[in-house]
């Protein structure tokens, strides 16, 4: 049997691993060239956790993670509403708990692909054609190969092309809820010191934003608004700096 996986994000990294594992000859594309550095912290708990454990990858993601020590909630004025310590978290979930950066989980699961997983990076999907008598589907690829597979599996994301090749346009199956979402690292060295291994969470900075940042060396921001417009632009270096100077 052979499988054609597209997308190399956290699904299709995981289900290649599955397949590849179970003796099935797995080709794996993906249109970015390598690993990629975006993304920003996940707290890794719940049914990927156990997911991760039984594939044999967690004590990576936990090597690789990092251990909060507490979560805090601020008013406008820095001054502390709520506090969970690591500890209470722990006793939420039974210590199974690791924060780890979007890129790093991404990491973690590459380099537990077996070799014999094919991936072909800087290729898109871009065609199919399937051969309903021969239990067939043929893949076309941005740079024109092609590719003949017993199962295709859609692993690219939220707005999968396969998707929309096979059901018909994004709009009939995304719905806006009036989101949007920005996120930002960067390095700063006297918040790192003051910040430490600590999650600070506010809704306050404006009545429609939200940031929620982590501290480990570097910042990560992250900001959502519920209007129509995007927010205006600010800086992260700004964003922190203006808005935040008392935490
Ligand atoms: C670079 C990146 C950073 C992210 N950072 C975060 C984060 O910090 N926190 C968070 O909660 N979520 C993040 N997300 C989203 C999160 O990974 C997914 O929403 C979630 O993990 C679901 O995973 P997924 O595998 O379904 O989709 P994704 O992780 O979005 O992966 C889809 C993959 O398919 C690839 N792809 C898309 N179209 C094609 C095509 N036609 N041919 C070949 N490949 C294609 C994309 O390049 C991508 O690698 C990020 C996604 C990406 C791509």
């Amino acid at each position: 049997m052979k499988v054609v996986v597209c997308g190399a994000g956290i699904a299709g990294l995981t289900v290649a691993n599955q397949l590849a594992r179970s003796g099935i000859d797995t080709v794996f594309v993906e249109q970015a060239p390598g690993p990629r550095p975006q993304g920003y912290m996940i707290d890794f708990f719940g049914p990927g956790y156990d997911a991760a454990e039984a594939m044999g990858v967690l004590p990576r993601i936990i090597e690789l993670g990092y251990r909060i020590r507490e979560l805090v909630y601020v008013d406008e004025h820095g001054r502390r509403r709520v506090r969970l310590t690591m500890n209470q978290l722990d006793s939420v979930v039974g210590g199974r708990l690791v924060s780890i950066l979007r890129p790093d989980l991404e990491l973690a699961l590459r380099q537990h692909l077996p070799d014999t997983v094919e991936l072909r990076g800087g290729t898109r999907l871009v065609g199919l054609d399937s051969a309903a008598d021969a239990g067939t589907i043929t893949v076309t690829f941005a740079d024109g190969s092609h590719e003949t597979a017993d199962l295709l599996i859609g692993a690219d994301g939220v707005h999968s092309t396969m998707r929309r090749l096979t059901f018909g346009p994004d709009n009939n199956f995304l719905r806006y809820l009036g989101f949007h979402t920005a996120a930002y690292i960067f390095e700063a060295p006297v918040l790192a010191a003051e910040m430490a291994d600590r999650y600070s969470l506010t809704d306050t900075i404006n009545a429609r934003r939200r940031k929620c940042c982590t501290e480990i060396g570097v910042w990560v921001a992250r900001m959502a608004c519920t209007t129509d417009t995007l927010p205006p632009v600010l800086t992260p270096t700004r964003c922190i700096t203006t808005r935040s100077h008392r935490w």
